[in-house]
């Protein structure tokens, strides 16, 4: 049987867990040693720590501590591994935890987190979404139902203090450019709710103050949510200290590309089964700066899509040059429109975004002035024929449920 070297109990708090931190730091101690060519699995909690409830609610999103993810499982050293190094990682598998078959998904108030369309959902609203498994559907959300794509949101290795350096310095820099932002514009270290895994006493304290946070992703991966890397995939992640310090969480069921919606793809608890290799040297004799992979090779089949186009032309119909920000933005409005046609909420039609095997596409970045970018929709996940025709929409979901919403407190 596959050794699990890192167990999450999820009626623990993670904070008493020893084998799990919150921050990117060279100085976090490995959990476990393993040998180039072992497998073996490791439990993670969902990003949030258990925060947010299988339940009705959006209370839980509204009032999240964000200063607290994400709640990681590692650092796992690998004997023999340097820095300069690749670190091959094969994901073999990966599943829910058995004691917790659902996820959530949701956007942030935008007082607190925000998210890329918090101009338009600038309220915590919350679904909850049960897997069968390997589909999912949620009571919040009726009509639709699809396969998981499931995959670590959040997986790297540990900078070295030189790298580590150079993120606080750029990010610092960044939220020192508009400091009263809300949301800001980058998170800062920020010790009080650090976990900094088995590291004790001064140490830990200093650490604890220079830990990077764990919300971009940066040169060593980290927290990427690209879909595509899921099980069956094949990483290569560069190495910058001694044994590689591979750490892992964020684990999605499934997850619109982008990840939109912020809180955040359907978010779960769950385990990885994983074999890891080196690549000596790797990094310069494959010039890689940031990871590479191959994706897996079984992925939901969904071939059928209706795409949606936008420009980078903003709300207001100001012009902007090739933002492909902008341009990928009024590509989801202009699909949550759509779909409002056939009955749903807006908040659904954003959940469905974020959370349905949906891809983005930047289609076109030399057109000046406009970047043309697409949202690819699978039409074979909905329960009912979403394509256009002289018939016009069936709303056959006017007055089914919708998502809770919870307002800011004034
Ligand atoms: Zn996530």
């Amino acid at each position: 049987m596959t050794d699990t070297l890192i167990k999450v109990d999820l009626k623990q708090s993670p904070y008493e867990n020893d084998m799990v931190h919150n921050r990117w730091h060279p100085d976090i101690p490995m959990v476990a040693w393993v040998k180039p060519g072992d497998d073996f699995r490791i439990e993670t909690y969902d990003w949030t720590g258990g925060y947010i409830k299988n339940d009705n609610s959006a209370d839980d999103v509204r009032d999240v501590d964000l200063s607290t993810v994400h709640f990681l499982s590692g650092p796992i050293g690998v004997e023999g591994c340097e820095p300069g190094d690749l670190l091959v990682v094969d994901l073999l598998d990966i599943g829910a935890k058995e004691d917790s078959l659902w996820g959530f998904n949701g956007f942030f108030s935008k007082q607190n987190g925000g998210g890329f369309l918090t101009e338009h959902f600038p309220h915590a609203q919350k679904s909850i979404w049960d897997f069968q498994g390997m589909f999912t559907h949620s009571r919040h959300i009726p009509g639709v139902k699809y396969a998981g794509l499931i995959h670590p949101g959040l997986i790297g290795c540990l900078p070295d203090p030189k790298l580590l350096e150079s993120w606080n310095t750029r990010e610092i820099g960044l939220i020192a450019s508009e400091p009263n932002r809300v949301p800001p514009l980058a998170n800062a270290p920020f010790a009080p709710t650090a976990h900094m895994g088995r590291l004790t006493g001064d140490a830990r304290d200093k650490a604890a103050a220079e830990g990077a946070r764990t919300v971009p992703p940066r040169e060593h991966g980290g927290n990427c949510d690209i879909k595509d890397l899921s099980r069956g995939a094949r990483v290569f992640f560069p190495v910058y200290v001694k044994g590689g310090g591979l750490s892992m969480g964020d684990l999605h069921f499934s997850q619109g590309d982008g990840e939109i919606t912020f809180c955040g793809a359907i978010e779960m608890a769950g385990w990885l089964h994983i074999k890891v290799s080196v690549i000596k040297d790797g990094m310069a004799k494959y010039g890689v700066k940031n990871p590479i992979f191959k994706p897996s090779p079984i992925t939901p089949n969904y071939k059928d899509y209706l795409i949606f186009e936008g420009i980078s032309v903003d709300e207001q119909g100001k012009q902007l040059y090739l933002d492909v920000h902008v341009a990928y933005r009024q590509a989801c409005l202009n699909a949550i429109e759509y779909l409002k046609k056939f009955g749903y909420s807006g908040a659904q039609a954003y959940s469905i975004l974020g959370t349905a095997p949906t891809q983005g596409h930047i289609s076109g970045v030399v057109d000046i002035p406009n970047a043309c970018a697409t949202l690819w929709l699978p039409t074979e996940i909905f329960d009912f024929d979403i394509m256009p025709s002289s018939t016009g929409p069936i709303r056959h979901l006017d007055g089914a449920i919708d998502m809770p919403i919870s307002y800011d407190k004034t």
